[in-house]
């Protein structure tokens, strides 16, 4: 099979790799009709060093059960079925809470001779417990949103849900990357009215007052603050879903938060140091958020897709055969998209 592989910084192949085979009697071979770039793909694209060998990648991906090992019971050959971005027993204790990114026999594909999401077929250890059947055809038009489920607008719920984001609260929105659009639809469907979207790209923000989004600040930092500071009384809103793991963007949502309120976190925080001590303490502040359990929140989202209430896939405005998903990772980081779907 070909499946895209990265060697380092700028250095993203589609080459051959061996065709995956059922390895455990758990496991299931699904051939990939549409895989997503994340952002976490574009860290490791600015930042692999060079020298190692390729890794596989790619977690975000959907397609048709080809092949079922003997302990797999819920899936047969032919059944439509998206993925979590880890995958997962469903069956640990802390699948049993919903914490399906902690699974005691969970893991990520393109490591542990696992094949990545972004090539034509993978291997999918625990089928049963990782795998969704979808109940729609191959060929549907709502493929793009139900490959969603995988990660990003998964995680965009996470950060909402995370917060305890209901009708009565009002939203801040840090970032209007292809999370952050995801943050403004989950708070929108989870009943919040209010929902500030901070966000430089006009057409980004556009998007997100699509999904939901009551008012753009498009300063940064200190201003971007005085300005939501300003909208809100001086008080800052509620929760503070802060999507874009930068230490500015953290400083941001301290800024933004009412006191009382909750700082839900869903970017991976590239800073080690944060503004934890005796003032967040002295605001009475919450701390939350984390890696987003896709797999607990999939059966709870995709009615609404399906139904055709929420259409998150607008995120993915660049489509690509897998031979341009080189291509599509320079469109990506060159923000000439803001996400990419690629369709082997
Ligand atoms: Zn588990």
């Amino acid at each position: 099979m070909r499946a895209t592989v990265m060697y380092g910084t700028g250095d993203v192949r589609v080459e051959a790799r061996p065709d995956p085979k059922i390895q455990h009697p758990t496991d299931a071979v699904v051939r990939v009709l549409a895989a997503g770039v994340c952002g976490t793909d574009l860290g490791t694209y600015a930042s692999m060093p060079p020298g190692h060998e390729g890794r596989p990648m790619g977690h975000e991906f959907l397609g048709v059960v080809e092949d079922a090992g003997a302990g797999v019971s819920d899936l047969e050959a032919g059944d439509l079925v998206v993925a979590a971005w880890r995958y997962s027993d469903n069956t640990c204790r802390y699948c049993a809470m919903g914490l399906h990114t902690s699974c005691r026999n969970g893991g990520r594909y393109g490591f542990d001779d696992v094949d990545g999401g972004q090539g034509e077929a993978v291997r999918v250890p625990y089928a049963d417990g990782t795998l969704v059947k979808l109940p729609a055809s191959l060929d549907s038009a709502l493929l793009p949103s139900l490959l969603t489920l995988t990660d990003v607008f998964s995680t965009g719920h996470h950060s909402a849900v995370s917060a305890e984001v209901d009708a009565r609260t009002s939203v801040t929105v840090i970032g209007d990357g292809a999370v952050g659009l995801s943050a403004v639809l989950a708070a929108r469907r989870l009943g919040a009215e209010r929902i500030i979207l901070a966000g430089r790209h006009a057409d980004r923000t556009a998007l997100g007052r699509e999904f939901g989004a009551t008012e753009v600040v498009s300063e940064r930092g200190d201003e971007a603050v005085a300005k939501i500071r300003d909208l809100t009384g001086g008080y800052g809103t509620d929760a503070v879903l802060e999507c874009v793991g930068s230490g500015t963007a953290l400083a941001t949502s301290f800024g933004a938060v009412r006191d009382g309120g909750v700082i839900s976190r869903v970017g991976l925080p590239q800073y080690t140091e944060g503004p934890i001590g005796a003032a967040m303490m002295m605001r009475n502040i919450k701390l939350t958020g984390g890696a987003s359990p896709a797999r607990a929140y999939i059966e709870e989202l995709m009615p609404d897709i399906l139904d055709g209430v929420i259409e998150p896939g607008r995120v993915f405005d660049l489509a690509v055969g897998l031979d341009e998903a080189p291509a599509g990772y320079r469109a990506m980081a060159d923000r000439r998209a803001l996400k990419v779907l690629i369709r082997p």
